[in-house]
């Protein structure tokens, strides 16, 4: 590799320069601009200080290994520790990206293995591993999608996207140029069909459908769906984000999808808390191999390759590879659980949610009447309406219980008022799924006695309600002073 590659362009772009002891006469010019005039503002503190700072700030971090998660459709599981003893084995945390594929092999190996395992699982014909999020899956997926359609010069503008879709629907539709049209869905939660049918016609391209969607109902007339888009000229995305609710038991590519995401960090528990790093694969039926995007890993007898030379595909959508790390981490899940072990994954996510839902109906409504999967939503109307308390509420007195609340308004209120959306995952136990429950019906009790305290909550956390849009603008990111 050319070393000039890391380093910045020589010649004018400075008069002072940074030698590496190895670079021979490489030498690295900073631009005069950067060089900082006054010594940075650091805090005065010895190392035992800095070290009860960050010790005490990381005790007030809440996660999944320190108590119970129950975030429905961000599917939020326990990340095994054994995914990061084998994605730090120096031969893989420590391989270059620019590595040529005679000393890859292994890693190659590993994105190959990869790609058969999620072609096992959904039913497609190939994948590519670039996107690092669902989010950028989905861009990926929709542009395969628009791909095909201009090739065929087939000038469609519409993708249809049902009401209780993920927000990163309609967002990657139109990123990608499209008009969106929403869809309808039935008391029962699924999609309308006769909805659907009044809307697809030859200006669109696609629908996009998470399933079970995020009401955690199964769309059990996904057959007929896929039919009617079909029979228009559409293509059928899956956004897999819910894909831990028939993991092992059934398959997009079988209901009929052309392309799909997955997100690892959900379905396939890579770290995700804290944002990430996420990775999005996105699997393609045959009609849409080509579009994919470079490099695609080829295997050669028992030699494994790269292969630039697709002259149809989208192109490259990140740098290397994607998130190579989360890939193997998924690797070594899908690995340890087999088919079986996955089957066993859903059935166990699915029985959980349910004596969920079954326990907590009566005490909250439920505004889809379908019985759920994997996740479930609850509303808290009938508590709004006698007594002012809201899902927010609801959500902020759960920390005082200890739990993370689960999300909370979406789906959107137009399709789920008060929505509560539980998800509690295959990794919790019978008795921590009661605590959970038990803490959700004596906080629909306090409602009706004590509307106050769930206003005022939650009230043992360091900090107390925060304005998160503002949080999130404007952080501040000094902890206050103890006095
Ligand atoms: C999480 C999620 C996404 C987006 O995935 P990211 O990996 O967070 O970008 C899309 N759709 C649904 C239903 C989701 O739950």
């Amino acid at each position: 590799m050319d070393r000039n590659l890391l380093i910045f362009e020589r010649g004018e772009m400075g008069r002072r320069c940074a030698t590496f002891p190895d670079a021979g006469d490489a030498v690295v010019p900073i631009p005069d601009g950067m060089y900082r005039n006054d010594p940075p503002a650091l805090p005065e503190v010895s190392e035992l200080e800095l070290v009860r700072h960050y010790v005490n700030l990381s005790s007030m971090n809440f996660s999944i290994d320190t108590a119970f998660y129950p975030l429905g459709s961000c599917t939020m599981k326990y990340n095994p520790k054994v995914h990061e003893r084998v994605a730090r084995l120096p031969d893989f945390a420590g391989l270059h990206p620019f590595a040529d594929t005679a000393t890859s092999q292994a890693a190659l190996r590993v994105l190959w293995e990869m790609d058969g395992i999620l072609r096992a699982v959904t039913g497609m014909d190939g994948f590519t591993f670039q996107p690092a999020a669902g989010a950028q899956g989905e861009f990926v997926g929709i542009s395969l999608i628009a791909a095909y359609h201009r090739e065929n010069r087939d000038n469609r503008q519409v993708v249809l996207i049902p009401d209780s879709a993920h927000g990163t629907n309609p967002a990657t539709a139109a990123m990608c140029g499209f008009r969106v049209e929403t869809l309808k869905s039935t008391d029962r939660g699924t999609v309308d069909v006769a909805d659907l049918k009044a809307k697809m016609n030859d200006r669109v391209a696609g629908l996009m459908l998470t399933n079970p969607n995020t009401f955690g109902v199964f769309e059990d007339e996904i057959l007929d769906i896929q039919q009617v888009v079909h029979d228009g000229g559409g293509l059928l995305y899956y956004d897999g984000a819910n894909l831990n609710a028939f993991l092992g038991q059934c398959r997009p590519g079988d209901m009929g999808f052309d392309v799909v995401h997955i997100n690892l960090h959900k379905t396939f528990t890579t770290p995700h808390g804290g944002g990430g790093p996420g990775s999005g694969p996105v699997g393609v039926k045959e009609t849409l191999l080509p579009y994919l995007p470079v490099p695609v890993v080829t295997k050669t007898g028992d030699r494994f390759g790269l292969d630039y030379d697709r002259p149809r595909s989208i192109g490259k959508v990140s740098t290397f590879f994607g998130n190579f790390g989360m890939v193997i981490r998924a690797y070594v899940y899908a690995r340890m659980l087999g088919a079986e072990g996955m089957r066993r994954t859903s059935e166990m996510a699915v029985l959980n949610a349910n004596y969920i839902a079954s326990r907590l109906d009566g005490h909250y409504d439920r505004p889809k009447s379908a019985q759920p999967m994997h996740e479930m939503v609850f509303s808290a109307s009938k508590q709004k309406k006698s007594s002012g308390v809201s899902a927010l509420d609801i959500a902020k007195r759960l920390i005082d219980y200890g739990h993370h609340p689960p999300t909370i308004y979406f789906p959107l209120p137009r399709v789920a008022p008060e929505a509560m959306l539980i998800e509690p995952t295959e990794t919790e136990s019978l008795e921590q799924l009661d605590e959970f429950i038990e803490a959700m019906i004596q906080i629909a009790g306090e409602s009706e006695e004590n509307p106050e305290l769930l206003h005022d909550a939650p009230h043992q956390t360091p900090v107390r309600r925060l304005d998160e849009a503002t949080a999130a603008r404007k952080p501040v990111l000094r902890a206050p002073r103890r006095e």
